[in-house]
């Protein structure tokens, strides 16, 4: 990407090992994130420009003379982020905050939006799932390296338990993956926020029990009047804008808490009177992703949960350019690359 809405598929020279720590992977699958569409509005121009992408999975090419775990064919998860693996936060379980870490697709580590991508402190970033994945468990799988691990943060930060009501806040591919996390870990009800009739369905398909398609106070009016007019336990909110934001605390009922996964796109969080006074915890951020793979692995694997269906298309690396102009669109859910 080189500026808003410019982004471009170029030769350049392939991966290879810089530090004894990095692997190369080739990519199996990769695909295009909504966050990846703040940049596609937004971006300054650069001459050097920036190679997209951080979500993938794959198999390991080549390793570095210290890599110890992961080897030469494994079949890995990538996730947005790459952590040692060893540090307090990584301990913590909360690998997006490591002391040596960082994120792909930015200028500094190339992303995944490619062939293959060199992957710094390889031990502690990749996952390997063990067997090599059908086509069908692609899908599924590479959500793992980001949106159903963000939906699944979302749901941890907001408290959602057994029993609880929700509300989910965006119908993108996170929020959708929030609904299949929220009914994951018990919730009763489930009120999806959006007002894209495909989404609207998918929602449903995961588990949303309720549709609230207005926006701002009208909204509001409508979670309180499907909650008995108290809002909900829990909030997840997917978007990143100060509206969305704006709605999620003010359909949370007293008590409860806000998990925010959308990347902010202003400086202040709103709602800061209303989430005082009825006590509305707020919390969130990056996913640590890595954290959630050992979790939400095995429902992959059984087919359990198919996060996977939230791609609706897909394309091979030429067709990236207008996979981002299909999503800008909402013409697309999430685009996935097949390099
Ligand atoms: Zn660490």
């Amino acid at each position: 990407m080189y500026s808003a809405g410019d982004v471009r598929v170029e030769n350049v020279p392939d991966p290879k090992i810089v530090e004894p720590t990095d692997a190369v992977i080739r990519v199996s699958r990769a695909c295009v994130c909504g966050s990846d569409l703040w940049p596609y509005q937004k971006m300054e121009h650069s001459d050097t420009g920036r190679v997209m992408g951080h979500e993938a999975i794959g198999v390991v090419e080549d390793v570095g003379a210290d890599v110890r775990k992961i080897k030469r064919g494994d079949f890995v998860i990538m996730p947005f982020a790459f952590s040692d693996g060893t540090c307090a936060f990584c301990h913590d379980g909360l690998q997006t905050s490591c002391i040596h870490g960082g994120f792909f697709g930015t200028t500094e580590v190339a992303g995944a939006q490619a062939e293959a991508v060199r992957i710094p402190l390889a031990d502690g970033t990749l996952f390997p799932v063990g067997a090599h994945a059908d086509d069908a468990l692609m899908a599924s799988l590479l959500t793992l390296s980001d949106v159903m691990g963000t939906g699944h943060h979302a749901a941890i930060i907001a408290r959602v338990t057994l029993g609880k009501s929700v509300a989910v806040v965006g119908d993108g591919a996170v929020g959708l993956c929030g609904v299949i996390a929220a009914k994951r870990l018990g919730a009763e009800q489930i009120i999806i926020l959006g007002r894209h009739a495909d989404r609207i369905a998918l929602a449903k398909d995961f588990g949303a029990t309720d549709v609230v398609s207005e926006r701002g106070d009208a909204a509001v009016e409508r979670v309180r009047e499907l909650t008995g007019g108290f809002g909900v336990h829990s909030v997840l909110e997917c978007v990143g804008l100060e509206q969305a934001m704006n709605t999620a605390i003010s359909i949370a009922r007293p008590g409860g808490a806000v998990g925010r996964v959308g990347v902010p796109q202003e400086q202040t969080i709103p709602g800061s009177e209303p989430a005082f006074y009825n006590n509305v915890t707020v919390g969130g951020g990056p996913a640590p992703v890595r954290a959630y793979i050992e979790d939400l692995l095995p429902d992959v694997l059984e087919g359990k949960i198919q996060p996977g269906r939230v791609f609706d298309r897909n394309v091979a690396l030429d067709g990236v350019p207008d996979g981002y102009r299909a999503m800008n669109d909402r013409e697309a859910i999430k685009v996935m690359v097949t390099p």
